[in-house]
């Protein structure tokens, strides 16, 4: 806990679930079962390092709530890991999942260790170790718990452990999904990658097409001519960035945690990537001024801040300081309950992380699902669609006597890829949620920000679910 924190990251959490369990009239047990972690596996294990030396790796794996099976949720490499981060990042998992319809409980894993000062060889000895303390212990695999990518690990590693995996239960059938996040020859999905930065930004879009919400927050409807600051560069900001850009808007600033970097006119994601991996640093990019802390981006003036970072990035502090009019929440717990308060005082729509992020664990569901079915997504139904379409458009255009452009032809003609399912189911999952929240929201004025509607969304989800099941004597 840092000087600024009065509670930590679990607390947090905790504290915002109670703010909302007050707007429902759930039991209290039922109440203290969903917001207790279930099982915490904390574990310990050595690994010998390429100069021979043996050093033994603190890890974690928490399934906070079992009411959905599998628990789903990322494996984080950091070493700020702990315990009551993992149960806080799982915990938000359960949340998240409810929210999005995605029938999963929630889980977290974490490895204390900062990856950049390990070989690729010890790093595949740590996670290929991991996952077979996992498998010891029961807590991996296709209908008991999910792992997937988070801060500091990727699909390399999501390989190391489905064959891990695969090769300590010879013959499972769908041992490939026992962990999504996967390159796509292992049995990854298309647009897994991508997932959580276009799921915020279809949250975003969302959001700012919604009449009320923008008269209410002085601004203009829709994406394009929205300034947007961005904290940090990973896969999560470099996409929302990404597909911001895209839309129109101006990606005014970005941030890594060696500082950050402004531009009013307007910063491309991937110009700034390439300078800061050839220069080592975000800093100096041509045309743009340099700021000395990445917190500094936070209190940049534009239309949209994303925190898409670490947790607890704008606390009682600095939130004061934010000048942005809506914070979309990309990382998880990026905002103090402190700076929810702040937010709530000075008219700043915080738009939570438990939904806006779900991004990344929806397109897992999707992988999961394309696993348990061995079939990849748009095989059956590619090649009839597009005779079909050709045969009706065919007949338009015999009837009308007119033709349609090559441009028209071809996206009237297309079947459904992989990718264009996923990419469609992922936007239709973030609108409804939007949606739903919303909904939440604006039948009871007393509900006082967009978290709070969000978690009683969850939370009456959740509980029906445990009051429907019964508890088990
Ligand atoms: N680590 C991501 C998250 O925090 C994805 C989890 C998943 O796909 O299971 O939501």
């Amino acid at each position: 806990m840092s000087a600024h924190q009065a509670y930590s990251f679990f607390q947090s959490v905790e504290r915002s679930f109670d703010k909302a369990a007050k707007f429902t009239n759930w039991d209290l047990g039922i109440l203290e079962q969903i917001k207790a972690c279930n099982s915490v596996y904390q574990m310990r294990f050595p690994i010998k390092k390429d100069d021979g030396s043996i050093e033994v790796i603190e890890a974690y794996r928490v399934q906070h709530s079992q009411h959905k099976s599998p628990c789903k949720g990322g494996i984080r490499f950091s070493d700020e890991v702990n315990q009551d981060e993992v149960m806080a990042l799982a915990s938000l998992m359960t949340y998240k999942c409810a929210i999005v319809n995605v029938p999963f409980g929630g889980g977290k894993g974490g490895i204390k260790i900062n990856p950049r000062k390990y070989s690729e060889y010890e790093l595949e000895k740590i996670t290929r170790r991991y996952t077979a303390e996992l498998v010891k212990k029961n807590f991996i695999g296709p209908g008991i718990d999910v792992p997937a990518p988070d801060y500091g690990t990727g699909p390399r590693e999501m390989a190391w452990i489905v064959d891990t995996y695969a090769s300590l239960r010879p013959g499972e059938i769908d041992a490939a999904g026992c962990v999504t996040g996967k390159p796509i020859t292992q049995g990854g999905v298309r647009g897994r990658t991508e997932a959580t930065g276009l799921g915020v930004f279809f949250g975003i879009r969302e959001v700012c097409n919604m009449e009320d919400v923008m008269k209410k927050l002085g601004l203009t409807l829709g994406i394009e001519g929205k300034t947007i600051v961005v904290q940090g560069l990973g896969n999560v900001g470099y996409h929302s960035a990404k597909f911001f850009r895209e839309a129109g808007a101006k990606v005014v600033g970005l941030a890594e945690y060696e500082g950050a970097i402004y531009n009013a006119d307007g910063l491309n994601e991937d110009d700034v990537f390439q300078h800061r991996k050839k220069t080592g640093s975000i800093l100096n990019f041509p045309g743009a001024t340099n700021l000395a802390k990445n917190t500094d981006a936070l209190e940049l003036e534009c239309d949209i801040l994303i925190p898409a970072a670490l947790e607890n990035v704008i606390n009682g502090d600095n939130a004061q300081r934010v000048k942005a009019k809506i914070v979309g929440e990309a990382a998880n717990g990026p905002c103090t309950p402190e700076a929810d308060e702040v937010f709530t005082q000075k008219g700043i729509l915080c738009v939570p992380d438990m939904y806006l992020n779900a991004g990344g664990v929806t397109v897992s569901y999707f992988e999961w699902l394309k696993n348990l079915s061995h079939v990849r997504y748009g095989r059956m139904e590619k090649r009839f669609t597009e005779n079909l379409n050709g045969h009706i458009l065919g007949q338009i255009e015999e009837l009308s006597g007119k033709k349609v452009s090559d441009k028209e032809r071809q996206f009237i003609m297309h079947g459904p890829e992989e990718q264009d399912l996923v990419h469609s189911g992922l936007e239709e999952t973030m609108i409804s949620a939007t949606r739903e929240i919303m909904a939440v929201w604006n039948a009871n004025p007393a509900i006082p920000d967009m978290r709070t509607a969000a978690y009683i969304s969850a939370i009456n989800k959740v509980a029906t679910s445990y009051a429907e099941l019964g508890i088990f004597p």
